[in-house]
């Protein structure tokens, strides 16, 4: 049997949004959760009026925007058709006037297509649900407005503005990423690192919080986080690509089988990822939500980059590991260049 030409049928769409602080906004050091927390919940008040179990249906899934954004296989987030970039600065509030950037990766183009609500409900959060803390010297959370939005490809390193500055009008992104765009991007990074002696930098974001055996993985570990990888675009594919039937469990199988010999042959040359105990507190939901996860930069080599490349070029886009949804397990390969780590 040919092996289908994986991930060809997928398409992700970064759409990066720039927020203007009108009032203070006051925030945990980590952004993600109170930025995906008002933004879920302005959706469900606005847009679906269901109960609960109707919530869970799958038909009303199919046919509810809010919920197939945010309910979508209840239970496992990593299945949800969008994972977000927070603000990177650990800094604890915006003060008027001051500008922050997250990005809503979305997959598929189902998710696509429910941008406008994307949108509208960002809008909403900043002018009149509020953002962040309470507070009660204004009687409400932090206000922001939307100064832009723009779609981007890191990989053609472009960017459309899809709401310009001073503009409400909001037009169709045409920058995804692509099986193509994944493809020119790992043959020229395989170049660079041949003529490097094959050390590949990672720089992990945002906290990444996967489980190996039942455990935390407390230090970084290649095979997990290569094979995490492949059972996550996997799942996302057979999600939102164009061809189901791809990827079946078989068909998972047998991609781990060839890729795990290649991952344990990766060596950790350098691994300064620290853990980043994050604990987010809904009081929306009165609960506290554990985010920790390992931050920083690794090094790694091995003799060929060729065959993992796509891959991780596919995890720096999708997001890897518990709580992707709230801003968890976003990576770079910052391939020797310095790039700052401040921009969405
Ligand atoms: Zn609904």
């Amino acid at each position: 049997m040919n092996t289908p030409p994986f991930f060809s049928d997928f398409t992700i769409h970064h759409i990066r949004f720039t927020a203007e602080a009108t009032t203070p906004i006051l925030l945990d050091e980590f952004k993600g959760s109170a930025i995906r927390g008002a933004w879920q919940s302005y959706l469900s008040r606005a847009y679906c009026g269901a109960p609960p179990q109707v919530k869970a249906a799958p038909e009303h899934q199919a046919a509810c925007p809010v919920c197939y954004l945010t309910s979508r296989d209840t239970g496992s987030e990593s299945r949800r058709p969008f994972a977000l970039r927070p603000p990177l600065e650990r800094i604890p509030r915006y003060e008027p006037g001051q500008r922050f950037h997250f990005t809503f990766s979305l997959f598929g183009p189902n998710a696509l297509f429910l941008l406008p609500y994307v949108a509208l409900a960002l809008h909403e959060v900043g002018e009149t649900f509020g953002l962040g803390r309470f507070q009660p010297e204004l009687q409400s959370r932090g206000r922001y407005r939307l100064a832009r939005i723009d779609a981007y490809n890191p990989h053609a390193r472009a960017q459309q503005a899809i709401m310009p500055e001073g503009s409400r009008t909001l037009t169709f992104p045409s920058l995804p990423v692509t099986a193509d765009s994944i493809q020119l991007r790992a043959a020229q990074m395989a170049e660079r690192l041949s003529a490097r002696d094959n050390i590949l930098h990672l720089h992990l974001k945002t906290p990444l919080r996967l489980i190996h055996h039942n455990q935390l993985m407390r230090r970084f570990q290649v095979v997990p986080f290569i094979q995490r990888l492949a059972e996550r675009l996997f799942a996302l594919a057979a999600n939102y690509g164009q061809h189901p039937e791809w990827y079946q469990q078989d068909a998972l199988r047998a991609f781990i089988a060839q890729i795990r010999p290649l991952a344990e042959n990766v060596q950790v040359v350098q691994d300064d990822a620290a853990w980043w105990d994050v604990k987010g507190y809904s009081s929306r939901l009165k609960k506290y939500h554990y985010l920790g996860g390992l931050v920083g930069p690794i090094a790694l080599r091995a003799d060929d980059w060729r065959p993992l490349l796509p891959l991780l070029l596919w995890g720096e886009s999708v997001q890897l590991g518990k709580n992707v949804v709230k801003g968890g397990g976003w990576y770079e390969i910052t391939n020797n260049e310095q790039r700052t780590t401040n921009n969405g």
